[in-house]
């Protein structure tokens, strides 16, 4: 029997995560990947806003000449999944369900969701670390370990979280905790946390920028996991990447690309051959420095 393939991605109602969504199904019959029938499942924390975008989806011409199926079992199929990354449970129920549904495993996941928020306060930076830090972390450590050899694991972090914002000194301990381990990465984020409280980021040697942090600290965890998941030998390729600057809600108007331009570097990294590249950060199809 062919073996069909399953996939996932994350804050998939809109934006740039939708469009990854709609390319993963349209790549994927071309992909060297390609094992029997696809299987994405478009999750979102909303299941009003997730519905609706399965509706979207249904009338999309590309994806009907194509024969993709909406919430009907066929040969590339999208279905709609409630994942909230922001919520420890949720996560848990959605990893459940997959073990559940897939006791063989899945293929690819794409973490996608992510906050933006306007300001700079402890509660901010609470809330976007909430999400885009721990919420993007709890769902790597969770959903790595459902793929399947060869898998690939892709994280849409930003060029937000490069490290030319930072003393040479915090930049030094993002690079070692980079080879480190996970709670060396997220030590720099508590610290982050209470300089941001005293109100002394910027002498700690941080910008005040939650968005900017929570990526860099995305890409860190990335770059750690990528390396502890090389040493299982499974084959899986756990890469993080930016979009580019993408016209979506997140930029309120701005945005020099189309969400479909977007999806590019993600799509690929999930469905290309990539080399067996993993922990790297990749922006335009290409690496690039963080
Ligand atoms: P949008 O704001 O358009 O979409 C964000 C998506 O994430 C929405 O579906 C949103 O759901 C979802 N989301 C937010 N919080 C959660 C949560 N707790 N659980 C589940 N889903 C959640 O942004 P973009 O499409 O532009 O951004 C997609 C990714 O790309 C983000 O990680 C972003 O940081 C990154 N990025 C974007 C850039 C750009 O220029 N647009 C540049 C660099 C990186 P809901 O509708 O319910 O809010």
């Amino acid at each position: 029997a062919v073996e069909s393939r399953v996939a996932a991605v994350t804050g998939a109602n809109k934006g740039v995560g939708l469009a990854i969504v709609r390319q993963l199904a349209l790549t994927y019959p071309k992909s060297p990947l390609r094992s029997g029938p696809l299987l994405i499942y478009l999750t979102a924390r909303s299941p009003e806003r997730g519905s609706e975008a399965l509706k979207t989806l249904s009338q999309d011409p590309q994806l009907k000449e194509a024969k993709v199926l909406i919430e009907d079992g066929g040969d590339t199929t999208i279905k709609y999944s409630e994942l909230d990354i922001s919520q420890t449970k949720s996560i848990q129920q959605f990893r459940d369900f997959l073990k559940k549904e897939h006791p063989d495993g899945i293929d690819i996941v794409i973490n996608n969701a992510g906050v933006a928020m306007q300001g700079f306060d402890a509660n901010v930076v609470k809330q976007t670390l909430e999400t885009n830090y721990f919420g993007t972390l709890e769902a790597t450590q969770d959903l790595l370990p459902l793929l399947r050899t060869g898998g690939r694991m892709v994280n849409v972090s930003s060029m937000a979280g490069k490290l030319n914002k930072y003393s040479d000194e915090i930049r030094n301990e993002f690079l070692q905790a980079a080879k480190t381990d996970v709670p060396a990465v997220t030590a720099i984020v508590e610290k982050f946390r209470s300089a941001v409280k005293e109100g002394r980021e910027k002498e700690a040697g941080f910008p005040s920028a939650a968005y900017a942090f929570s990526k860099a600290g995305e890409t860190a965890f990335t770059k750690v996991m990528a390396m502890e998941e090389a040493k299982r030998d499974r084959g899986v390729l756990l890469n993080a990447c930016c979009p580019g600057y993408v016209k979506t809600d997140m930029t309120r108007g701005g945005g020099a690309k189309t969400p479909d331009e977007g999806a590019k570097t993600p799509v690929m990294l999930a469905l290309q051959d990539i080399g067996g590249k993993t922990g790297e950060f990749w922006q335009n199809e290409k690496i690039i420095e963080w």
